[in-house]
């Protein structure tokens, strides 16, 4: 897909501050650091518009890209930040279960993890999280890079065992260094648009 345009349109708290755009939207998870900035930049050709995860103490906002006037990207914040607070911690839950429960628009989320190790505890919970609201998943397994090619296959493996992934749901191969996995990444979105 030849990305046009690519902006952030609102860092949402609650849901009157939701665009009411009725087009394809998806939501992206992910553990801080695992590379979600760097995939959204990545796909949309920018180097920085997604910043870094926030880091506990700030605001956990859902942040909402409109790219080419047709879509939504949803960055949610990232998990698995052991400093976060018990109180921190459940408020983001709400925020997600508002968001997953109501949001009419939302067509797939995209599960972001590292293909270097198997997913952790926390990604297991998250991807669980997500086939509780019955949503379809699309997983991306980033940092491919780091991995030598011959490994891929195995590492990949491992990340659909671990996840114990529904037969339907997309397992992709992702680099944001070199975008590798860029062109099937964006074929999976659009055929849930
Ligand atoms: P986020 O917290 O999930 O948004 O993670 P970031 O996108 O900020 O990435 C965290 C760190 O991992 C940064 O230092 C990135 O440069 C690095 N990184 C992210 N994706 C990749 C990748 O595919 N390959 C390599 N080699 N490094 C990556």
């Amino acid at each position: 897909m030849k990305v046009t345009s690519a902006d952030i349109v609102i860092s949402a708290v609650k849901p009157e501050q939701y665009p009411t755009e009725p087009i394809p939207e998806f939501a992206l998870a992910g553990r801080s650091n695992v590379g979600k900035s760097s995939f959204i930049n990545k796909m949309i050709n920018r180097k920085s518009l997604a910043r870094t995860s926030s880091k506990p103490g700030k605001t956990q906002t859902l942040n909402f890209y409109i790219i080419n006037d047709q879509l939504h990207f949803v960055d949610v914040p990232g998990y698995g930040y052991a400093k976060v607070s018990k109180t921190e911690r459940e408020a983001w839950g709400r925020m997600l279960e508002t968001y997953f429960t109501s949001r009419k628009q939302l067509r797939a989320a995209l599960l972001i993890v590292d293909l270097r190790h198997p997913p952790t505890k926390d990604d297991i919970a998250m991807y669980n999280f997500l086939k509780h609201y019955e949503l379809p998943c699309i997983v991306v397994a980033t940092k491919a890079d780091k991995i030598p090619k011959g490994k891929w296959q195995k590492h990949l493996k491992v990340t659909r065992e671990t996840l114990n992934l529904d037969q339907d749901d997309q397992l992709i191969l992702f680099s944001g260094e070199t975008g590798q996995g860029k062109e099937q990444a964006w074929g999976t979105l659009k055929s849930f648009m």
